[in-house]
């Protein structure tokens, strides 16, 4: 994607050294999102709006309609066998007891959200919870967050074991058994949160300078205006879209597809425990380190619109958590090294990506007084200019993971997404679909971090780039 950059100017000589990594000005031209819309961003905006929803809405139903086949669909409409509107009609259509499912389900994760400040922080050693300062945004904001996303976690996940164990208010399949109907809500919310966010940009923003208009309809919509959007001084859309309902959700997700199998087979199969335990885990390190996620690129760079509002309605919830739905209708049972080496692709994803992500916030927070691995890291001084003129000094690691590759942190997460995928073993392509997914989603995003850091750090990057020439496989790429 073009980025506009900012003319050079002379930097101001004898300027006091200092950090700081999102300068005002000089982020609008170097936070990666283009500011003028080139044909191939508004062509693929516009693909991607037309066909993302009829991707997801594909999937479910192919697993519904067709055992989660995805060429049988096709093949049935190529040959006549069935027409759209045969599959259309098939179709579960929104009913009133999903829409209150998803109302009541919403509200539940917006009371968590707004009126529980969060008290896992009191008590548990390491964690940072409770009000955090976010990224400096392009116009020199700092919010101000409450990171309560565990205790909305736990306080769901122990009333979901205390419904399913003692209460029975509702059964543990309820979501499996609304899938589709759900899918309706959930669109509604994610059209309604997007749109409004944009009415809201244009109308009555909450920090007008932090605004991105680039006069194209389209992109606006689908990467947003608003860089911070909230109501009130504590309702933030992006921490709320971003980590719930969809995050949380995804593990209840996962616990009412295991509960489907009992139902359907009266075992839960290993396969459908391994996918569990790994997205869990990937789930519980989002929680935990939510502090820590007010500054990756989601939320410091990506401005609020369709991409963020959408995708954390529908995407994420639907598509992450394909792996759990196919083993409903494939209730695989994997032989024990398959089990285990699965198990362990995962774990050691998990670790690295962990660990990589460690290292970069460990070495950031103490300007690279600390030990990596043992020893004082290496690293590279770098400076950037911002658009006033201003120097800035900044240092990128060349040790431990980051000494590996430029983007470790997504091989591991990609080593990880495979493993979900593997849980399901070969027989269909569906539960593939993630790695496939990520792997397209990691890449660009790593295409388009290091167009950012180019243009920000320009011969430094290249002396970096030089000193750890491999993005993402030692030695292939
Ligand atoms: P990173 O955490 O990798 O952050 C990239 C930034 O780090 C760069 O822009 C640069 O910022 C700084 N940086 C780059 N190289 C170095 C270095 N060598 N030393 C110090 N700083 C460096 O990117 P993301 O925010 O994209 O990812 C965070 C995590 O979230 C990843 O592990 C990713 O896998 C995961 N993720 C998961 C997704 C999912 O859907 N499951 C989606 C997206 C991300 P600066 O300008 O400050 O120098």
């Amino acid at each position: 994607m073009a980025t506009h950059l900012p003319k050079e100017k002379k930097p101001t000589e004898g300027r006091k050294h200092q950090h700081m990594q999102n300068d005002t000005k000089a982020s609008q031209g170097q936070w990666g999102r283009a500011w003028e819309v080139d044909w191939f961003s508004l062509a693929s905006i516009i693909f991607l709006l037309i066909f993302a929803p009829l991707i997801v809405y594909y999937f479910i139903m192919s697993c519904a309609q067709y055992q989660c086949s995805l060429a049988d669909p096709l093949l049935d409409l190529l040959t006549g066998n069935k027409h759209l509107s045969d599959i259309w009609n098939s179709t579960p259509t929104l009913t009133y007891r999903a829409a209150a499912i998803y109302a009541l389900w919403v509200t539940f994760q917006v009371v968590l959200y707004l009126f529980i400040p969060d008290f896992c922080h009191k008590f548990l050693p390491g964690y940072m919870g409770g009000v955090q300062e976010g990224a400096v945004t392009p116009a020199g904001v700092v919010n101000k967050y409450e990171i309560n996303g565990l205790q909305a976690w736990i306080i769901t996940h122990v009333l979901w074991f205390a419904n399913a164990y003692c209460f029975h208010f509702f059964s543990p399949t309820i979501i499996f058994d609304n899938w589709i109907p759900l899918l309706w809500c959930a669109n509604i919310l994610g059209y309604a949160v997007s749109t409004f966010a944009m009415i809201k940009g244009y109308f009555f923003p909450t920090n007008a300078k932090d605004c991105k208009f680039t006069g194209n309809f389209f992109y606006d919509y689908m990467m947003g205006i608003e860089f911070n959007p909230r109501i009130g001084k504590w309702f933030d859309f992006k921490l709320f879209f971003n980590g719930r309902p969809g995050i949380v959700a995804w593990t209840l997700i996962n616990l009412s597809f295991a509960a489907k199998q009992q139902e359907l087979y009266g075992q839960v199969t290993n396969s459908m425990i391994l996918v569990n335990v790994l997205q869990g885990i990937y789930v519980l390190d989002f929680f935990w380190n939510e502090a820590w996620y007010l500054k990756t690129i989601d939320i410091c760079h990506d401005h609020f619109g369709w991409y963020l509002g959408w995708g954390d309605c529908v995407w994420l919830p639907y598509l992450y958590t394909l792996q759990g739905l196919y083993l409903v209708y494939h209730p695989v049972q994997l032989y024990t090294a398959h089990a285990v080496g699965t198990l362990m692709l995962g774990l050691l994803g998990y670790y690295i990506f962990r660990m990589t992500n460690h290292q970069k916030d460990l070495f950031r927070r103490t300007s690279g007084n600390c030990r990596i691995w043992g020893k004082k890291p290496e690293y590279i001084e770098c400076s950037y200019t911002s658009v006033d003129g201003s120097k800035y000094y900044s240092k990128l690691m060349t040790s431990g993971f980051w000494g590996w590759a430029r983007h470790f942190n997504y091989t591991g997460d990609l080593m990880g997404s495979l493993a979900y995928c593997l849980a399901c073993g070969f027989k269909h392509v569906l539960p593939y679909f993630y790695i496939v997914y990520m792997t397209i989603l990691l890449t660009h995003r790593c295409l388009r971090d290091e167009h950012r850091c180019s243009s920000k750090y320009g011969k430094d990057w290249k002396r970096y780039t030089a000193a750890v020439p491999y993005r993402l496989l030692p030695g292939i790429f």
